[in-house]
């Protein structure tokens, strides 16, 4: 398969939901995006304007419409307490209870992926986990991000002995693609997002030539790539998403 056309938009019908919002991890790419965007919460809440990670429980039981709910999209849950994340949970299984035939899928992202490990067992089908791996490279990462370096990341995530995964590869970041392309087969996620940084904040990254291999190398093996912010780059095997 060659390089599609533009099939959808990533965030169509798709809405985060925060009753957990905020992170310490200080990715250098997250102050342009998700750090800029809670700023116009400067009114409503000091910790969301700031980013402290905050509980807001007046929010459990507001889970979006949108078809695809982004849980904490704009936090990191590690930051969480056992209590809230269990609390999160409950509410989406409260939800799910009340409609059954829903067809709603819920995404918890963490880059601490362990984080989830106690609570897996009461998560209900229609919940995907995710990380992101911009690299599996751990040298310099820490100019990054003060998140577990990918390394330990991937560990972790593998640990976890769950059937739906994710992988977002974004912002990618320069890799070697024997070693990623590998990390990625054996976490075998239902598909990976990949892009490049969409912020331009001086990341090292991969040259196409990479690129090409890598998603060569996922695409033979049967994983669906879902690209955004390509660069212009045909790259074999991937469904090219707007932003
Ligand atoms: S882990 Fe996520 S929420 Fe936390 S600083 Fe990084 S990008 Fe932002």
């Amino acid at each position: 398969m060659t390089t599609s056309t533009v099939i959808s938009n990533m965030y169509a019908d798709a809405k985060t939901w925060n009753p957990f919002k905020g992170c310490k991890f200080d990715c250098t790419y997250c102050i342009p995006s998700f750090q800029l965007q809670a700023k116009r919460q400067m009114h409503t809440c000091s910790n969301c304007y700031s980013y402290t990670p905050h509980f807001h429980p007046e929010r459990l039981s507001k889970i979006p419409s949108a078809k695809t709910v982004f849980v904490c999209g704009n936090a990191d849950i590690s930051f969480a307490t056992a209590g809230q994340i269990r609390q999160i949970i409950g509410a989406i299984n409260g939800y799910n209870r009340k409609r059954p035939s829903s067809d709603k899928t819920f995404f918890m992202q963490s880059k601490q992926p362990s984080c989830l490990e106690p609570f897996l067992k009461l998560l209900p089908t229609n919940v995907i986990l995710l990380t992101t791996l911009e690299t599996n490279r751990d040298a310099g990462y820490n100019q990054v991000s003060k998140a577990p370096v990918p390394s330990e990341r991937y560990r972790q995530f593998l640990a976890l002995e769950y059937p739906r995964k994710v992988v977002t590869i974004e912002p990618v970041m320069d890799f070697d693609v024997d070693v990623f392309s590998q990390w990625i087969l054996k976490i075998n996620p239902e598909y990976v997002w990949l892009g490049f940084d969409s912020k331009n904040c001086g990341l090292p990254e991969p040259s196409e030539a990479k690129m090409k291999d890598f998603t060569a190398i996922l695409s033979n093996a049967g994983i669906p790539v879902k690209g955004k912010t390509l660069r212009g780059m045909d790259l074999p095997g991937v469904e090219r998403h707007q932003d």
